[in-house]
């Protein structure tokens, strides 16, 4: 069998699309217009360009992007003094903090600080609880845009068994819980999991979430499975010239691409799902916030 390449640089483009006519439509019928704030700690070169690709996306689909920039060495208390500002000012729907931050700062403490209505990044302790507890919440960007390529992909993913591989707050827990909700059967697998091939081998869905360059072989996917990786890794690619490197998800993707029904690629799978997703969460947030009904297919 050879997988079906699922297109997560396609369907992202379609979710910008739906986020963008909502933009639209909240201007010209409500005279509201949704705003992201991202804050940026530091010159971290990859954070730099997480946070201008974010601003330029945020702006062409209508919204207002506010990009507050603070050196590296700012106190816990002015950034804070900024995050309640955020908090206070009605025009910005979603806030997020470019992470990694220097050592100095805590960010559980600066996901803490964040009003959980604007945490558009789904990391907070009450975001967290809300999806664990089945009710409204703002989920985290990357397992919201996975799950909205397994749908498309299966339609319903009811009774189907899911192996997480990861259980990070950022990705594999809430992976885990947003396949639960959609009643898959689910296995969340770690670093301690014993016979892990074994473990992957019964999944009718997998999502690789470890940053392990490669790690999940073809030899460990059931027959027709779909893939999702989560993995972006940079590895050495002495084959394309000397000090040249390539992206890799945490799949070993050939191998995996001929056994399974449907794979993500990487980059051009999950990637693009998470900033598009972003953009869903703030409008989401803004719709709330408003007591507006939320667009269809932006959350779940
Ligand atoms: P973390 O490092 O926070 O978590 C990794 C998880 O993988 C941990 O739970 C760890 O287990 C588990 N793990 C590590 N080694 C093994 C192993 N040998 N066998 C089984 N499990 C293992 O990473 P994240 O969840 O933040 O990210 C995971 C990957 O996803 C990374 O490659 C990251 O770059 C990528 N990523 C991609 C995004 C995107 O937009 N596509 C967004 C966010 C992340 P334990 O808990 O036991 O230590």
């Amino acid at each position: 069998m050879t997988a079906q390449i699922i297109d997560g640089k396609a369907f992202a483009a379609t979710v910008r699309e739906k986020v963008a006519s909502h933009v639209t439509r909240l201007k010209e019928e409500n005279g509201i217009t949704p705003g992201l704030a991202v804050v940026l700690v530091g010159e971290d070169p990859a954070s730099q360009v997480y946070v201008r690709s974010k601003g330029k996306m945020t702006v062409e689909v209508g919204m207002s992007s506010f990009e507050h920039k603070l050196d590296a060495d700012v106190s816990e208390a002015e950034l804070f003094a900024l995050i309640d500002k955020l908090n206070a000012d009605p025009a910005v729907h979603g806030i997020l903090c470019q992470f990694p931050v220097p050592d100095h700062l805590d960010e559980r403490a600066i996901v803490a600080r964040i009003d959980p209505a604007k945490d558009v990044d789904g990391l907070s302790v009450t975001n967290a609880g809300r999806l664990a507890a089945g009710q409204a919440a703002l989920i985290s960007c990357t397992p919201l845009g996975s799950l909205m390529l397994l749908r498309d992909r299966l339609g319903s993913l009811s009774g189907l068994n899911a192996v997480v591989v990861g259980r990070s707050n950022l990705v594999g827990k809430p992976m885990a819980q947003l396949l639960l909700g959609d009643s898959c059967t689910v296995t969340i697998a770690h670093s301690r999991t014993k016979d892990l091939p074994d473990v992957v081998r019964r999944a009718d869905i997998v999502v690789a979430a470890v940053g392990r360059p490669e790690m999940v072989r073809g030899e460990w996917i059931k027959e027709g499975a779909t893939v999702i990786d989560v993995g972006i890794n940079r590895i050495d690619a002495p084959e394309r010239g000397e000090g040249k490197t390539r992206l890799v998800g945490d799949v070993h993707f050939q191998s995996a691409a001929a056994v399974a029904g449907a794979i993500t690629p990487v980059p051009g799978g999950v990637g693009p799902m998470t900033i598009a997703c972003l953009l869903a969460n703030t409008i989401t947030a803004c719709c709330r916030a408003n007591g507006l009904e939320e667009p269809e297919g932006l959350t779940v």
